[in-house]
């Protein structure tokens, strides 16, 4: 999978992401193509752009990912691409790992997405009393997954089967 470099307005880079979140970004008017490949091109029905080597962001972004991007259920699900931790189904809810009545709490490293049937089948029990082990371990959220919070990204799960990469 190749990757594109995402910059700030300010022109310092921020993150990559793969290429059909940088086309995404293009096609919403979030960034423009700074850079392109010479000889690829992504093509769909109504879509025929060089594919983006290097793109820049309209606005600018401030990424608090230096230290610690502030926790949230939007930024869970994000991070792990709306993939449930149970069952690998689209999650629509996050799971606290060790539930808020057991002093569980709201950070990144204690909340996982899920799908709202092993929400409530795990209920108030930790995965090891649940049976239900945890298909990967939650964990601080990458630079990308900073930056596309900080632009609003909610919809990025979103990302069109149409788009393909073809030689121009
Ligand atoms: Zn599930």
């Amino acid at each position: 999978m190749r990757d594109t470099l995402v910059l700030n307005a300010s022109f310092e880079p921020l993150s990559t992401v793969t290429l059909n979140r940088a086309v995404v970004l293009v096609l919403q008017d979030k960034a423009v193509v700074e850079q392109a490949h010479p000889e690829l091109r992504m093509r769909g029905a109504a879509v025929d752009i060089p594919a983006p080597r290097v793109i820049r962001l309209c606005h600018y972004v401030r990424v608090p990912f230096r230290r610690q991007a502030p926790w949230s259920r939007r930024g869970v699900l994000v991070r792990d691409r709306h993939r449930c931790a149970y069952c690998g189904r689209r999650a629509t809810t996050v799971d606290h790992v060790v539930p808020r009545s057991r002093g569980g709490q709201d950070t990144w490293l204690n909340t996982v997405a899920s799908c709202a049937e092993d929400n409530h089948r795990k209920a108030n029990r930790t995965p090891e009393q649940a049976g239900m082990p945890l298909l990967r371990r939650p964990f601080e959220p990458t630079p990308a997954d900073a930056m596309l919070l900080a632009l609003g990204a909610a919809e990025f799960e979103a990302l069109p089967e149409w788009l393909a990469l073809d030689a121009a």
